[in-house]
């Protein structure tokens, strides 16, 4: 008979990473801290405002400041830089979170840039990057983190395993690969150009889908027994994965919602409260 597979519960990996953060930041607030998030927002994008109250709710969960900085969708990138570099300088501001996308005229790249690298708690700069390469990064980007620490909660191995993640975003696909990678699995990146996509991704043992597409991965591209993360957050609460039909093939599987998502939310909690400590010298 086979054995059914295990739902990788996201809400419950959140729940043990707010629990330690709560002890963390009662102990701030013996020294009189309270660690802040500042969310910066370009334009109004219905969902990124989504987005962006959740994180907020959730840092006021848990007794941590959250600063929402709204700005108009005509903002220039000098403007948007200068209200991170105002951010950079404010000591109450220990994490800066510039919500993806920004409108078109703006370059993201170059604002992302201006967030200093003590309070890129999402990992976005290319100092950032370059660390989490090479494994010693205070602040991975925040899903590529949540999705490791998915596999340690459930003590999933990753060594020797072959992992394929499907997207290669700087936020997404390329830094968990590298992680993927530091922790000694075996990785292949396909993107959109990548021929053959199927036969590549029934090779994995690992498969993390970050591609932005709803119930993109089938269910007749899984390996039996492998292990499948799912990234994506379309419209309507949907996967990349096909759910339904790559269950039964799946060893394991993250569902959507209440997947990586909610484990995203809570490692942004981790590192604005982890950079309020290091900003006051503590540990
Ligand atoms: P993105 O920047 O649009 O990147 C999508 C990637 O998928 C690209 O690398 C693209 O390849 C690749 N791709 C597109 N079509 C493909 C195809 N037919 N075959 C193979 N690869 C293909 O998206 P993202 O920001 O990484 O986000 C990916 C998904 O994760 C989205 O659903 C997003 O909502 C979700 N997300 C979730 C969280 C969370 O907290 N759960 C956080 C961030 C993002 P090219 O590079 O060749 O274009």
């Amino acid at each position: 008979m086979s054995r059914q597979p295990m739902i990788l519960d996201g809400n419950k990996v959140a729940v043990v990473i707010k629990e330690q953060l709560k002890k963390r930041v009662e102990q701030l607030a013996k020294s009189s801290i309270v660690p802040c998030l500042a969310t910066v927002l370009v334009g109004n994008d219905p969902a990124s405002e989504t987005y962006v109250r959740m994180k907020s709710n959730a840092c006021n969960k848990l007794g941590i400041d959250s600063r929402r900085i709204y700005l108009d969708k005509q903002t220039t990138t000098e403007q948007l830089v200068l209200a991170i570099q105002q951010l950079n300088a404010d000591p109450q501001v220990h994490g800066i979170l510039l919500q993806h996308p920004v409108p078109s005229h703006i370059d993201e790249r170059a604002a992302f840039e201006a967030i200093s690298i003590e309070k890129d708690v999402d990992g976005v700069t290319t100092t950032g990057f370059a660390q989490l390469a090479f494994g010693f990064g205070r602040f991975p980007c925040c899903t590529p983190a949540a999705i490791l620490a998915i596999l340690d909660a459930y003590g999933l191995p990753i060594e020797g395993k072959h992992a394929v993640v499907i997207g290669r975003s700087p936020i997404l696909g390329k830094p968990v690969s590298q992680m993927l990678l530091n922790r000694n699995a075996t990785v292949t990146v396909c993107h959109s150009k990548t021929n053959a996509l199927p036969t590549i991704v029934r090779l994995a043992d690992i498969v993390v889908a970050a591609v932005g597409k709803p119930n993109f991965v089938q269910g007749d591209w899984i390996k039996p027994g492998a292990v499948i993360l799912d990234a994506g957050y379309n419209p309507g609460n949907i996967g990349d994965v096909d759910f339904a039909a790559c269950f039964n093939q799946a060893s394991a599987i993250t569902p959507v919602p209440a997947g990586v998502g909610p484990v995203t939310i809570a490692t942004l909690l981790k590192h604005t409260v982890d950079a309020a400590f290091y900003a006051n010298g503590l540990e």
